[in-house]
């Protein structure tokens, strides 16, 4: 399942063995995120899709200053959900033009600072348009608009969803016409609609069955919008395979999919722009964490390799990020990635409790103290995405190799 390869028994990592890169570092445990990976999965994506399709980078699923300044350069923009993930967008260079600003809780002064920095904001309620308008007024600068819509329909097969039903995200489509007469009477600057239906999907024709309905809502709520629509954000939801069975995402059916929707797209508002967001699909498999066994115990003959770093650094890996049943992330011993001996081990962390456990009894290359237990996958929704300080244990360190 690893992208990344192994010579002479050690995995390799930006093109350096994983001891020397763990000796460069300095300490462990740490991310490592490897640079060409994420080249070559963005162009990849750009084969793999109609050309003309924008690809933005929904920088919650990394948000490390370095992987969005080298993402910035790759994509055509940059989500952001926050005031402090939009000041990390800029500083790397990210052109305001293309950052977009969505989340259901956008305080007032978050809503000055998009305003004030030019970038588009995806309206998630009436209140937002209130805000916008007196921030325009204030700055002399018309609020860049698009309308999250909250759809009458689900992402079907989505680890998360994120649309349909009663949603705290965006504007259910039934209150779109009030909200667009709103934006209209403010005065702000209309660009189109965003929908994101949900996340960690792995089937296709579930994904291309949202980015069609997505595009038919847009097209009806079009007329009435108050502004050509420019902007057509069509969500994204690209999984990426976790665990054993899973098959990775089929792409060819959706750029079909994406070329049918850009072609009508030319001839019913020519003027937008067709953008697809994805975080995890970029980044999550271009990443490593890396801990270091502390002990090895033999408790009534299941051994436990317990590691420095686990729950409190990647939450997502033992389980307690949304998993509903608990399932092992690929592990591998990186220092001794291709040895004939192995053993079945459970990898365990620092903390004093029983969720922190990295791998549940796998068939791992035997490992000992000093050996350096690699977990793959871990790009996306890693070191941000978990509880750093709970047990008051040393921060993890991420590098971009
Ligand atoms: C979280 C989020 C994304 C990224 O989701 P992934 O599963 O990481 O691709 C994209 N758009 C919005 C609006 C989000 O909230």
């Amino acid at each position: 399942m690893s992208q990344f390869p192994v010579v002479d028994g050690e995995l390799i990592v930006g093109g350096m063995p994983l001891s020397r890169l763990a000796a460069r570092v300095g300490q462990t445990p740490f991310y490592a995120y490897d640079r060409n990976l994420l080249t070559r999965r963005v162009s990849d994506l750009r084969t793999a899709l109609p050309a003309g399709i924008e690809l933005h980078y929904a920088m919650k699923a990394n948000p490390m200053p370095a992987v969005v300044a080298h993402m910035a350069r790759l994509v055509d923009g940059i989500d952001v959900a926050s005031a402090g993930e939009l000041k990390v967008a800029l500083d790397a260079g990210a052109d305001p033009a293309d950052v977009s600003f969505a989340g259901p809780g956008k305080r007032d002064v978050e809503l000055q600072q998009a305003v004030a920095s030019g970038v588009l904001v995806n309206l998630e309620s009436l209140r937002e348009v209130d805000v916008l308008a007196q921030a325009s007024a204030k700055l002399g600068l018309p609020a860049r608009v698009a309308v999250r819509v909250n759809p009458d329909f689900e992402l079907k097969g989505s680890g998360m969803k994120m649309g349909g039903g009663p949603k705290q995200f965006g504007v259910d489509v039934e209150v779109v016409p009030t909200l667009m007469a709103r934006i209209a009477a403010a005065g702000l600057a209309f660009e189109g609609f965003h929908l994101f239906a949900g996340s960690q999907n792995l089937r296709a024709d579930s994904i291309c069955e949202a980015q069609a309905k997505s595009y038919e809502l847009a097209l009806r709520l079009a007329e009435g919008a108050p502004g050509l629509v420019r902007f057509l954000n069509l969500g994204g939801g690209f999984g990426i395979p976790y665990f054993p069975g899973e098959q990775r995402l089929d792409l060819v059916p959706i750029g079909e999919n994406l070329s049918i929707i850009q072609a009508r797209a030319a001839k019913d508002m020519p003027q937008a722009s067709i953008v697809i967001e994805l975080g995890r699909y970029f980044v999550g498999e271009a990443g490593v964490y890396v801990a270091r066994v502390v002990d090895r115990k033999v408790s009534r003959g299941q051994v436990f390799l317990v590691a420095d770093g686990g729950l409190h650094h990647h939450l997502a890996a033992s389980g307690n990020f949304g998993q509903v049943v608990r399932k092992n992330y690929p592990v591998t011993i990186g220092n001794k990635a291709a040895s004939a001996k192995r053993e079945t081990a459970s990898v365990v962390g620092p903390l004093c409790t029983p969720l922190d456990l990295l791998a549940d009894r796998m068939d791992l290359p035997a490992a000992d103290v000093g050996d350096l237990v690699v977990v793959f996958q871990s790009g996306a929704y890693g070191a941000s995405a978990s509880p750093q300080n709970f047990l008051g244990h040393p921060a993890c360190v991420e590098v971009l190799v």
